[in-house]
């Protein structure tokens, strides 16, 4: 769920230039994101983001990490999500070329083990786009 979070979360950004999700509720069978956007999401646009996903998913690109300064990330990144006390050292996670961002989460070793992408729904209201997605195991 979570590195299926990351996948999604670094096409949205590209697409839209809205940036990662502001507000995330990934649970073991069914995850929300939300996200700024000027208007809806189309179905067809939807299911564009939801191909790209399952894309990288059938490719099963390596995860990887690399730790670096905090001085380095400053310049790469956007820092403020990161937490108060952190590290000097943190953690860029990087899935194949597809996406890279600071995470001291948990992933998967490459991308086929995270199974089947879904988007279930998707809602849009005061400028916040929900999609919620789940993964089925292939
Ligand atoms: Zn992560």
């Amino acid at each position: 769920m979570h590195s299926a979070e990351h996948l999604l979360n670094g096409e949205m950004a590209r697409r839209y230039g809205c940036g990662r999700a502001f507000s995330a509720h990934i649970e073991r069978k069914k995850s929300k994101l939300d996200y700024h956007l000027p208007q809806a999401m189309t179905e067809e646009e939807i299911r564009s983001v939801e191909a790209f996903v399952n894309h990288v998913i059938d490719a099963d690109v390596k995860v990887t990490e690399e730790f670096i300064s905090q001085d380095e990330a400053k310049s790469r990144f956007d820092m403020s999500r990161l937490p108060e006390g952190a590290s000097e050292t943190v953690r860029v996670v990087h899935i194949g070329d597809y996406d890279e961002c600071l995470c001291a989460g948990a992933h998967v070793a490459h991308t086929a083990e995270i199974g089947r992408f879904r988007i279930t729904s998707s809602r849009y209201q005061d400028g916040v786009q929900r999609l919620v997605f789940k993964l089925d195991s292939k």
